[in-house]
């Protein structure tokens, strides 16, 4: 049996987070280091490791959580103005391999981002 990510360690309730929403196949909790005055993950239950192993099998998932992401900014006051982002690899940035997407906002966001 492979070793659990950390986010399904925070899903099964073995690591605490702040849990903003949740259903059967998503959890949208609060980053752990803030980069915005929002900055929440979305991460779908199902630990696929990165956005790149996403699979036409996958396709009702993708929507969902893409429709989600408009959910959870109204859950969070931010649907006005929001960044999503999602790192793929290590050199883009992804230090945690269970797929999420990072939803920011509550400030001013430059271009092109670091
Ligand atoms: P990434 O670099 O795209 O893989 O993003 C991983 C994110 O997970 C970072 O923004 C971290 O701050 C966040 N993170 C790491 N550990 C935790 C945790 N225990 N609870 C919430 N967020 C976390």
């Amino acid at each position: 049996m492979t070793e659990k990510t950390l986010f399904e360690k925070i899903i099964d309730r073995e690591i605490p987070s702040k849990i903003i929403y949740e259903d059967d196949f998503c959890i949208a909790i609060e980053d752990i280091n803030p980069q915005a005055p929002v900055h929440v993950l979305l991460i779908p239950k199902k630990p696929i490791k990165k956005f790149s192993d996403f699979q036409k099998k996958d396709k009702d998932l993708i929507a969902h959580i893409f429709l989600k992401v408009n959910e959870v900014v109204k859950i969070c006051n931010i649907s006005k103005n929001f960044r999503i982002n999602i790192n793929n690899g290590a050199e883009a940035g992804q230090e945690v391999f269970h797929l999420h997407i990072h939803i920011l906002g509550g400030r001013k966001f430059s271009w092109p981002p670091g």
